[in-house]
């Protein structure tokens, strides 16, 4: 469904509550990768040019107990952002209260503040986590309008964003969240065919409701990685050491069957003694993994045979990689489906969902050859799920 974005609504003069996604990793009080930082620039930077007062406010880390709040706060990140604005942002080191307020009352058009941590409020009783209904008041009292970005954290329902919302008269998805609901939800419901979904990572249990959302809307549904083990079990071979969750092997052959043809597992892999970067490659049929052995990479004819599904898409979406690509002698099938996809891109759209399918791709130096690279874990997954995300159910339908 069309849901509103920042572009739809007059910012100027208004206090405008802006949710991002500044949970960036810390290392010794350092920011060390602020990839995050920029990705919210956008928004940020439309709410001020066009007259609005930005109230900024994120999550960082968790926060259980007094001690955990040193080391999450926001201070860093206020100033991280204030470098790349060129611009003052003025850090309020509370979540609440006077001081907040006061701060709120005092920004003019064109201004930003940023208030702390809102898992600051976890310390008494999970109030952000959770979702508790005076704290959702309490921040939407703080403004006029609000902008969900957050994509990270809206497969669940916090304070801080559907919380607000239902507080406020108006929730619009900023440009981050807007990508991700044009790209995953916009995909989902309304694909170009033929549609491949890749489906690959260490374990099924992991993605199962995702083959099964994928396979009533994708034309094709390719399994590789460690789950494709439990499929070959399932039909019927023997996996040697590979990974192998016997408890889903029963799922597996029921998939299988409603799956009528749609599921691609190939017939080869490559295969190591043990999981160890520098173990001996070899290649195995699928009829033939030896006891002793385990398969780490889709296999050369697999590979092929993926690719020539691949090659006439016009949806792609890729979720886990195919094969233990953090160990370079393994990379090789993921390398290849990556750069196969890459190639593609101007006749298809090219989604990746999935925090490690992403970093492969990054290795690779191959992000710029996809349509959309998801930005949160647990969200594109429940999303490519087929679920409800709160985060973005709160934001009004256009
Ligand atoms: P994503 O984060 O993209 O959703 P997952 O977390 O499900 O992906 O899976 C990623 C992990 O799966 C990687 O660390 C990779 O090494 C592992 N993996 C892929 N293929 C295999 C395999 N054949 N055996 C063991 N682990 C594998
Ligand atoms: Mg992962």
């Amino acid at each position: 469904m069309a849901k509103k974005t920042i572009r739809d609504i007059d910012v100027k003069g208004k206090k405008v509550l802006i949710r991002v996604d500044f949970n960036v990793p810390l290392k010794n009080g350092e920011i060390s990768d602020e990839n995050r930082i920029v990705e919210a620039l956008p928004t940020i930077k439309y709410v001020l040019e066009n007259g609005g007062r930005a109230i900024v406010f994120s999550h960082l880390g968790r926060v259980k107990d007094e001690s955990d709040k040193a080391k999450n706060s926001l201070e860093v990140v206020a100033k991280r952002l204030s470098e790349h604005l060129a611009k003052k942002v003025t850090f309020v080191p509370v979540t609440r209260g006077k001081e907040l307020e006061d701060a709120v009352l005092k920004l003019k058009d064109g201004e930003v503040l940023m208030f702390e941590n809102t898992r600051f409020e976890d310390l008494d009783g999970n109030k952000e986590s959770k979702n508790n209904p005076e704290l959702g008041k309490y921040w939407a009292s703080l403004g006029d309008v609000f902008v969900n970005d957050a994509f990270g954290t809206a497969h669940r329902a916090a304070a801080s964003n559907v919380g607000i919302a239902a507080n406020i008269k108006e929730t619009v998805a900023g440009f981050l969240l807007e990508k991700e609901i044009n790209f995953i939800g916009g995909t989902l419901e309304n694909p170009q065919r033929p549609f491949v979904a890749i489906l690959g990572g260490a374990k099924v249990s992991d993605k199962i409701e995702v083959i099964q959302n994928l396979l009533k809307i994708a034309d094709k549904v390719i399994i590789g990685g460690g789950m494709a083990f439990t499929f070959f079990k399932a039909m019927g071979y023997e996996v040697g050491k590979s990974l192998l969750e016997e408890d889903k092997v029963e799922l597996a052959k029921e998939l299988l069957k409603i799956a009528n043809g749609k599921i691609e597992l190939g017939d080869d892999v490559y295969t190591g003694k043990a999981f160890d970067p520098n173990t001996e490659k070899n290649v195995r049929n699928i009829d033939s993994i030896p006891q002793d052995e385990m398969g780490l990479d889709i296999g050369p004819r697999t590979t092929a045979l993926f690719e020539s599904f691949i090659k006439d898409a016009k949806t792609v979406v890729w979720n886990g990689p195919l094969g233990v690509f953090e160990f370079p002698r393994f990379s090789e099938g993921t390398k290849s489906i990556a750069q196969t996809i890459a190639d593609i891109k101007d006749q298809a759209t090219t989604i990746i969902g999935g925090g490690d399918s992403a970093a492969a791709v990054i290795q690779f130096g191959l992000q710029d050859g996809f349509s959309h690279i998801s930005t949160g874990g647990g969200a594109s997954l429940e999303y490519l799920e087929g679920k409800v995300l709160p985060g973005i159910q709160c934001v009004d339908d256009l």
